[in-house]
């Protein structure tokens, strides 16, 4: 057990305190979800890339609409484009719309 400042008051408290008992300000805690990673799930992308890529479906299940056309229209580039989409998905490095990371958590 730590102890941490109170954000509000300064006083010393437990860092496993939800609360600061001097003031009764709720401690925020730093969230556990990096910012940098998608919350879009990665299995949906991977199985969507897969069957669908083609289509450009998973670039419109992460939001990237503009790029889920033009795959839609010329067919995921022949089929290439749809393939590095799907092998960088597979390898954790696709990003959604927001330049978040899609892996599997
Ligand atoms: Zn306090």
């Amino acid at each position: 057990m730590a102890l941490i400042y109170c954000r509000e008051c300064g006083k010393q408290i437990s860092d496993q305190a939800l609360s600061c008992p001097h003031c009764g300000c709720t401690l925020a805690r730093p969230a556990e979800v990096d910012p940098n990673k998608s919350d879009k799930d990665w299995l949906t992308c991977v199985l969507l890339s897969f069957f669908l890529g083609g289509l450009g479906i998973h670039s419109f299940y992460v939001g990237k609409n503009t790029v889920g056309v033009v795959q839609l229209i010329t067919l995921g580039g022949c089929g290439i484009w749809a393939l590095i989409d799907f092998i960088m998905i597979v390898c954790g490095s696709y990003r959604d719309a927001d330049g978040k990371l899609i892996t599997h958590k």
